[in-house]
């Protein structure tokens, strides 16, 4: 599958606004300003697919963007912002269960995770919310730049070792926007999720 094809189609409020349960999606899931929009346009080889942000924690919206008539890549609103109402975190984190349990296309989970602060409580939901829907998980360690090798590797390791707890398939990497680091591998294992 060409990733640098990807186009948008629509962003939806809820999971009934989406396109038609059909084909095959991934979903890309994150804390906001975890540098979600970043991957996906690194992933794409877009600059502008999906709006990077400086005032995160603004769209509650699933974005969806087409690779081919089957398969789509959906950009699921960012969580865990610290300066929304309770009430509308908890309608995000709704959302975000609704279209995890309900949708039938979805062939995996990819969370991305600021390589300075990974494993947050909603990070590790989400991650064991995917190994409970039986769904590979590819962990993103994003801004992996701003870490010296020595440290990132330290954090691959220790985000390796904490989630083999939860079992499944989780793959876990290093990636960098600013500098392409892991893209190629990343694409291999959304690449294989499509085929299977
Ligand atoms: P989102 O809220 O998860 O979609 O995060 P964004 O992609 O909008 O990124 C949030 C902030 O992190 C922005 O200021 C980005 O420029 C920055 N950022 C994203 N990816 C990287 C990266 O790989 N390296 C560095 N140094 N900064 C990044």
């Amino acid at each position: 599958v060409d990733f640098r094809r990807a186009s948008f189609v629509t962003s939806a409020p809820d999971i009934t606004h989406l396109p038609e349960d059909v084909g095959m999606e991934i979903a890309f899931a994150g804390r906001s300003n975890a540098g979600k929009s970043s991957a996906l346009n690194t992933l794409t080889d877009h600059k502008g697919l999906a709006h990077t942000s400086k005032t995160p924690g603004r769209t509650q919206l699933i974005n969806v963007f087409r690779l081919d008539d089957e398969r789509r890549l959906i950009d699921l609103p960012g969580y865990g912002f610290a300066k929304v109402p309770l009430e509308m975190k908890l309608q995000w984190q709704e959302k975000l269960a609704q279209y995890l349990e309900e949708r039938q296309c979805l062939r995996g989970l990819v969370v991305m995770m600021d390589v300075r602060h990974p494993l947050k409580d909603l990070d590790s939901n989400m991650i064991a919310w995917g190994v409970a829907a039986e769904m590979p998980v590819l962990v993103l360690l994003t801004k992996a730049d701003k870490l010296k090798q020595a440290e990132k590797n330290k954090v691959l390791r220790k985000v390796k070792e904490n989630l083999s707890e939860l079992g499944g398939e989780i793959t876990i990497q290093l990636f960098s926007s600013l500098k392409g680091t892991g893209r190629e591998p990343a694409l291999r294992v959304l690449n294989g999720w499509f085929q299977r």
